[in-house]
């Protein structure tokens, strides 16, 4: 109770009056009020403009927080750190907060990068990388490169900055730069859990090279931007589940008792017939999933028939059978090279096999029931409740709903 009050009382304070920040707000104040007539044009110089004056201010943040700090004034406001007393007195995150830190700590001691930040010539995001840099290699080593990190800082945008920091550091502390690689390698991991509603989630970290070797795969697999309704981390979850699909299909990993690692699903003929009252089908690791997607995921897969008794218990089991033979497939491919879907150019590694009709329904495993689908288009004619039909020019078209 007593804390809630006394920060009640410590917002009502009045600001400390004091010219300078007077005259700053009302030069912001002015600002507000000049609209440029309604007018876009100018309004880019203005942006710039802004911008310089906001990464200046934090130049003189940094300044006073150096201060600050050294004095270690903030031990007076019953902060422990500076850090600290950034995120409850300026309402900044952790990150935040440790960013600015870093910089009031290391650029005081790098004159050629400092003055260039507190002239405005080298921005916020590019000092902050230019102090992360000094942080891990340390400022001895980093003062050596000064005046090439400030150059650079004044030119070029963070992203570049970020790989001429990582280059001069190379340059002076190759040990340094080769232990925290080593660190990070040490850091990898990856969660795979699966939530109540059944969705899977991903969080992992990767270090450069275990990173790289991933997004080379990914962006080999991501589909092209011109499907311009997916966003790029939809489009980067597609292409990783293609990944792990074309592994599978390879046949290249390892077996584990003697079989090969594949999807499993379980399911009882009335279900893949959509039989009212028919269970779901069950996928392995997965648990249950709807009919329907084990209607499409039965279309073009390896498929076990298992009599059942009254009680459900196994009696007998017959050959895996492809729904799809390899000969059928190969004649499918030089037909239809590609998905079939109008509109869609996926080639013809990206696709299933589907039936038309389905083979669990009596439909025939014949090229005129079949046609190749891309992994989203053979989704959105299942689940996505869009079936085909064979025209009689024998082209395929959805079947208006
Ligand atoms: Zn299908
Ligand atoms: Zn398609």
């Amino acid at each position: 109770m007593f804390c809630y009050n006394s920060v009640v009382v410590a917002m009502l304070e009045p600001p400390i009056r004091d010219p300078k920040f007077e005259a700053l707000e009302a030069a912001i104040d002015e600002l507000a009020r000049d609209r440029l007539g309604g007018q876009t044009a100018g309004l880019g110089d203005r942006r710039r403009h802004i911008r310089r004056s906001i990464d200046r201010l934090e130049a003189e943040f940094a300044d006073t927080l150096s201060r600050f700090a050294v004095a270690q004034e903030y031990l007076a406001d019953n902060a422990l750190s500076t850090v600290g007393w950034l995120r409850r007195e300026c309402g900044l995150s952790g990150a935040a907060a440790v960013q600015r830190e870093e910089i009031a700590r290391q650029l005081p001691s790098l004159p050629a990068t400092w003055a260039g930040f507190r002239r405005g010539d080298i921005g916020f995001q590019n000092a902050a990388v230019v102090a992360r840099t000094a942080g891990s290699a340390g400022i001895e080593a980093i003062q050596r490169v000064d005046n090439i990190l400030a150059d650079s800082a004044t030119r070029l945008r963070p992203e570049q900055m970020r790989i001429v920091a990582a280059h001069a550091r190379h340059c002076v502390d190759p040990d340094g730069s080769l232990s925290d690689a080593n660190a990070n390698h040490e850091r990898w991991r990856l969660h795979l859990s699966q939530t109540m509603d059944g969705l899977f989630v991903l969080d992992g970290v990767l270090d450069a090279e275990g990173g790289a070797c991933l997004r080379t795969a990914l962006e080999a697999l991501m589909p092209p931007r011109r499907d311009s309704e997916l966003t790029p981390a939809r489009r980067r979850a597609d292409a990783l589940v293609e990944l792990a699909r074309r592994s599978l299909n390879s046949g290249e990993l390892p077996t584990a008792h003697g079989v090969r690692p594949h999807l499993t699903v379980t399911a009882p003929m009335a279900t893949l017939q959509r039989q009212p009252g028919s269970p779901g089908a069950e996928l392995a690791w997965a648990g249950v999933i709807p009919a329907e997607t084990a209607r499409r995921l039965a279309c073009d897969a390896s498929v076990t028939r298992i009599s059942v008794d009254a009680a459900g218990n196994p009696l007998d089991a017959g050959r895996s059978t492809r729904s799809v033979p390899p000969a059928i497939r190969r004649a499918l491919i030089l037909r239809d090279r590609g998905c079939q879907f109008v509109g869609c150019d996926r080639p013809a590694d990206w696709t299933d096999a589907h039936h038309i009709k389905h083979w669990a329904d009596g439909g025939a495993t014949k090229l005129g029931n079949l046609v190749l689908l891309c992994r989203r288009h053979h989704r959105q004619v299942h689940e996505g409740g869009r079936p085909l039909r064979r025209g009689d020019d024998g082209t395929v078209e959805s079947v208006p709903p």
